[in-house]
């Protein structure tokens, strides 16, 4: 029978012992009946992201869970290109960047331009397709304020600095090249004359002069951070050529599994904390795995319980996690998917005391009819540490997922 991968992602899931939860971890606190029997159905282990002792963020957390390394991290400006569906090219420059207002000095009046929320995709549609020397631009609108801003051409460089000074009633930054190359060189100058150009267009389009009439901040101005060039990196679907989805909704996971080849899902439904639609969520991972060898699942609100320093906040985030795979198994039953093996992982910890990612191992497993069952009986930071896995890293639990798709290429003879 053919089988097939279903890597559910709890984000953040890792913890520390907590006083008011009896210095258990909030997993080690929950009950979760479904987590516990995958526990017993398979073989448990903990995982290191990238190495043992460095905190990774969502995105390269999310990179390595796709087989990816830190030498393939493109920055954030790519990340979130991809995340609006922006599909980069090697030698792209993606700069994260918002809808600001500015008056005639080009001082700053609002960084969000009264976080306008309508109009934006006229807005950007104004500007995208703009050709400045031997540069296309690529301008597409994100939620709210936020959108993406792509330089595509020949000779661009990430190393340009950033133009929203994060504070309001101060000047614009202007865009400076961080390294004496001509490609920063370059690459800054048409930066600046697209917010020269853009700002012209701007301040004229029809959409903002209806909100000067109404007395809002009219959109006139780009801000930018974050640069970051597109690595010659292949997509990992394309060169192990199996299929995969990931359903999640936030942005930065969307945008990680564009850039690893993988097709998404998302549901307006999904609202990345814990009361984020469950059902919805089972039922369009059942649906991928239909058409897809392998699909991501993801799964927010742990993450947020930790930078909030919330234990039970965490217990309940970890048992509505619990919910959404005995959801996930009872749909399973009545699918014709193939052998699903059942995976569990986090993309980091998120420790309620730090409030912050930090680089504690994650609790792993993989479960299924056909895995080598260990004596592990229970999915916790300390129980997976007992189990046959031992201790790896992300991409090694993406390529042991992986050989079970026999896609892995047999090195000798
Ligand atoms: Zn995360």
């Amino acid at each position: 029978m053919k089988n097939k991968i279903l890597l559910c992602i709890a984000d953040g899931v890792g913890d520390r012992p907590c006083e008011v939860l009896g210095w258990k971890t909030p997993l080690q606190y929950a009950n979760t009946p479904h987590l516990d029997q995958l526990a017993k159905d398979g073989q448990s282990g903990i995982m290191d992201l990238y190495q043992a002792g460095t905190p990774v963020g969502t995105d390269l957390g999310h990179m390595c869970l796709f087989g990816y390394d830190l030498k393939d991290y493109p920055g954030r400006g790519p990340i979130e290109a991809f995340g609006e569906s922006v599909e980069l090219l090697t030698g792209d420059v993606a700069f994260r960047s918002n809808f600001g207002t500015v008056d005639e000095e080009i001082k700053v009046i609002d960084r969000r331009a009264g976080r306008i929320r309508e109009g934006t995709k006229e807005l950007a549609a104004a500007l995208s397709g703009m050709q400045i020397e031997d540069v296309t631009i690529l301008f597409k609108e994100a939620t709210e304020h936020r959108a993406v801003l792509v330089l595509r051409g020949p000779g661009l460089s990430d190393a340009i600095t950033d133009t929203d000074p994060k504070i309001e009633k101060v000047a614009v930054k202007q865009p400076e090249a961080k390294d004496g190359s001509e490609a920063a060189k370059k690459t800054a100058r048409i930066l600046l004359e697209f917010q020269k150009r853009s700002h012209e267009i701007l301040s004229n389009h029809p959409v903002n002069k209806k909100r000067v009439e109404a007395g809002l901040f009219p959109a006139n101005y780009i801000l930018t951070r974050g640069a970051g060039s597109m690595p010659d990196i292949k997509k990992i679907t394309q060169q192990l050529k199996f299929k995969a989805c990931c359903v999640a909704e936030e942005s930065t996971v969307l945008g990680v599994a564009r850039l690893a080849g993988f097709s998404t899902m998302t549901d307006p439904s999904f609202t990345g904390n814990i009361d984020t639609n469950i059902d919805k969520k089972a039922e369009l991972a059942v649906e991928a795995l239909k058409e897809n060898d392998f699909v991501a699942l993801h799964f927010k609100a742990p993450d947020l319980m930790g930078h909030d320093n919330k234990p039970k906040g965490k217990v309940e985030a970890i048992e509505k996690f619990d919910e959404l795979l005995g959801n996930v198994m009872n749909r399973l039953k009545n699918a014709d998917s193939g052998n699903v093996i059942i995976a569990l992982a986090a993309d980091h910890s998120t420790p309620c005391e730090r409030r912050e990612h930090s680089g504690d191992p994650v609790p792993i497993l993989i479960s299924g009819k056909n895995i080598r069952k260990d004596h592990v009986e229970k999915y916790d930071e300390v129980s997976s540490a007992a189990g046959a896995i031992c201790r790896i890293r992300g991409k090694d639990l993406f390529y042991t997922l992986l050989d079970y798709l026999e896609v892995t290429k047999k090195e000798g003879n």
